[in-house]
């Protein structure tokens, strides 16, 4: 009698597989460990920090000081300024102003408004499952996957023919799922195939902190351009992904001006003492640097010690991430080749499953990466992952000798 079917848009969207995964790993555990071993966890891309103390008392004194009431449609001034200075110190950008700004619920709610903007798309494969699952459908998008090379590197020629006619491509720097950082000259590259295209750019900067060995995250705000649509959050950098607050920064004021009436309709604003925690985050330096050094030295320091376990092994491919919480190997040396179709897909995240290893499989960030799986070192200490290089070892030295 009522409709049963309900707006394409909700009814379209297909919850991540990385839950049902989450879900699966915690039935599995049970079992596991049984066995009187522990799981060893590399599937979720959440933090095993804390928020820093700096940042939690900044929001109690933001309702110590009564900013309990709504906020300021697209982010309050206060918030804003500390944006710009934060552009201003780390990316040289000082042409902005507060109408460039637009604060939103986390990364998450900037990409989604962004994709909301068009009707059809673009992104390198592999690409983190959200957008794909998520803000796709939710925007009722067409979208193409333009695959990555074997070594994360870019096939410029490809990206051209695929961008051509476009409205926008989806850019994430750093990479989720790979740990890719584009370079200088790839972003270059990438930005001026895009603009002469005609081609907007979504710039997910949501790792921006996290760059190993020496790097800088270059963001592609630094390019005076209106077609640069640049979404930040606050959710990695500062172990805040439960705050839900992130900002997009865009030359093009149009633009922001829609995404602001977006997050009004959407919510109305981000909680108002939030955003004062967020600009002491963003202002009080000393303690911010502290707080994100830390994280990064212990990042690099798993993230070293998964990259030389599993570069040993004989048949896993791998490249070493420069930037962000993941590596993404890829097993086809290893996986036999009469496996295939769904069989394929599973094939390695069960064979690691088995060993008390969770994983992500290949799949879940688009369809040309199905022999790879996705490690998150974002919560697995390096004793841990110590105790996975060992499973590793059983599993593939054993498979390579047969
Ligand atoms: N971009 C990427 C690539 C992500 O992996 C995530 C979160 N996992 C986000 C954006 C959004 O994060 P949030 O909404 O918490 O800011």
């Amino acid at each position: 009698m009522f409709r049963e079917r309900f707006d394409a848009s909700l009814e379209n969207i297909r919850m991540s597989p990385i839950v049902s995964i989450s879900e699966e790993v915690r039935r599995r555990s049970r079992e596991f460990e049984k066995s009187g071993r522990s799981m060893i966890r590399f599937q979720r891309g959440e933090i095993d920090f804390s928020t820093p103390q700096f940042i939690i008392s900044a929001a109690k004194e933001g309702l110590d000081r009564g900013l309990t009431k709504y906020p300021k449609s697209g982010g309050e001034d206060f918030l804003k300024q500390s944006i710009l200075r934060k552009l201003e110190r780390e990316q040289g950008v000082n042409d902005l102003s507060p109408d460039n700004i637009v604060v939103t619920y986390g990364g998450q709610e900037g990409l989604e408004l962004s994709f909301k903007l068009f009707s059809n798309g673009a992104g390198f494969s592999p690409t983190w499952s959200c957008a794909l699952e998520n803000f796709v459908p939710y925007a009722g998008l067409d979208f193409t996957e333009i695959p990555l090379k074997d070594d994360f590197s870019v096939d410029y020629e490809r990206l051209e023919a695929n961008v051509r006619g476009k409205d926008f491509f989806y850019l994430n720097n750093p990479q989720n799922p790979t740990g890719k950082v584009f370079d200088k000259g790839e972003l270059k590259t990438i930005v001026d195939i895009c603009t002469r295209n005609g081609c907007y750019i979504i710039s997910d900067e949501a790792y921006e902190k996290f760059v190993y060995d020496g790097l800088e995250h270059r963001s592609t705000i630094q390019y005076c351009q209106e077609n640069i649509i640049a979404i930040f959050t606050m959710s990695k950098s500062f172990s805040m992904t439960g705050w839900r607050i992130g900002y997009v920064v865009t030359r093009n004021k149009r633009i922001a001006q829609l995404l602001r009436l977006g997050n009004y309709t959407q919510t109305a604003g981000v909680t108002t003492f939030l955003q004062y925690a967020a600009a002491k985050a963003l202002d009080d330096q000393a303690n911010a640097d502290r707080a994100i050094g830390e994280m990064k030295a212990e990042f690099a320091k798993r993230r070293d010690a998964l990259y030389s376990g599993l570069e040993r092994l004989p048949g896993i491919r791998l490249s070493k991430p420069e930037g962000a919480f993941y590596m993404f190997p890829n097993f086809t040396e290893v996986i036999p080749p009469h496996v295939r179709g769904k069989q394929r897909e599973k094939y390695i995240y069960e064979l690691l499953m088995q060993q008390g290893i969770a994983t992500v499989y290949g799949s879940c960030f688009g369809r040309h990466f199905v022999d790879n799986v996705r490690l998150s070192f974002s919560a697995t200490p390096v004793d841990q992952i110590e105790e996975a290089i060992g499973r590793f070892e059983q599993i593939f030295s054993k498979r390579s000798a047969a």
